[in-house]
């Protein structure tokens, strides 16, 4: 697999290469930390039927992350990057000055251009957060930071007598895979996943199966589906709705299987019948992009669209 920030790790040892491999995840934080049903009708974004993701992007925090070799994953991956709160305060302070003077502090201007209530959002979870940074990739919070700009990573390879691992170019940058938007709750914890703009897998609920949705989540952002699979497929046959749900997400991007349209909709229907509004919000999305052995159908797609808002979810 190709890297993603154009600098790979490798062993001096034995020439093993460690690629940072969360390479299409974007993330945010988001302040809708309970469920997906809280969602109002602020912001319409009419063009997008897939307005769920839209909506949490408008509202949310983007995620900032640090290359940085993960002691729990044991491999290259990604920390969150918490800002640092002193440039809050200082920020805080400058824009209440005019533009013109506030201007000259150019280190703040990311944070003087924000709108008013874009920054009290921003500072406002940066002061509540104060749990470590974590592994985006597991969830964990010990972890070695690289810097890609230096040679010497202060990593060793166990496996090889801990020869070091050094940080060295690469010519490539990574594209073209499905894309995984990942939303955190304030406190760092995942609460869903958007896959190709299409489908949500959603580890938010109120069963006690939650750290077991979450689990199976991180496994996917891990690319590691077949655990992820075992997971849901186990939950699915309890009847959990949101992991019913979370299959039929799997089948309709091909995230760690074969797309498969008609098998989406199989399990989208029934997690939709057994009360998951994320159902209806896959099913239309399913039908607004089209799968293997699903044909596009924007009529479909906006009916489910409606389900989904009469469900509680906003949509569109
Ligand atoms: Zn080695
Ligand atoms: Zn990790």
């Amino acid at each position: 697999m190709l890297n993603y920030l154009g600098s790979i790790l490798k062993c001096t040892g034995c020439d093993q290469q460690f690629n940072f491999d969360a390479a299409n995840c974007y993330g945010y934080y988001s302040n809708h930390s309970s469920n997906l049903t809280t969602f109002s009708d602020i912001n319409n974004p009419l063009d997008d039927v897939t307005g769920l993701r839209h909506y949490c992007e408008v509202d949310s925090i983007p995620l900032l992350m640090s290359p940085c070799w993960c002691l729990h994953c044991n491999t290259a991956t990604f920390i969150e990057r918490l800002p640092d709160i002193e440039q809050y305060m200082k920020a805080s302070a400058l824009r209440r000055l005019p533009p013109k003077k506030a201007r000259n502090h150019h280190i703040y201007d990311s944070l003087l251009e924000l709108e008013d209530t874009t920054f009290a959002l921003h500072y406002q979870w940066r002061l509540q957060r104060i749990t470590a940074p974590k592994c985006l990739r597991c969830g964990n919070s010990a972890y070695i930071a690289i810097d890609e700009n230096k040679k010497d990573t202060g990593i060793t390879h166990e496996e090889c007598w801990n020869s070091p691992i050094e940080c060295v170019s690469s010519p490539w940058f990574s594209m073209g895979h499905i894309r995984t938007s990942c939303y955190y709750a304030l406190d760092g914890k995942l609460n869903w996943l958007h896959l190709d703009g299409s489908a949500v897998i959603s580890c938010m609920t109120d069963h006690p199966c939650q750290a077991d949705l979450r689990e199976a989540a991180y496994a996917i952002i891990r690319k590691d589906t077949a655990p992820a699979l075992d997971v849901l497929q186990s939950l699915a046959r309890e009847g959990i709705s949101a992991a019913i749900t979370g299959l039929g997400g799997l089948y309709q991007t091909g995230m760690g299987v074969e797309p498969d349209g008609k098998l989406a909709l199989h399990y989208l229907s029934k997690g939709l019948a057994a009360g998951d509004g994320i159902a209806a919000v896959n099913l239309a999305g399913l039908y607004r992009f089209g799968a293997t052995g699903v044909d596009k159908n924007e009529e479909i797609s906006w009916s489910y669209a409606r389900i989904a808002r009469k469900m509680g979810i906003f949509l569109y």
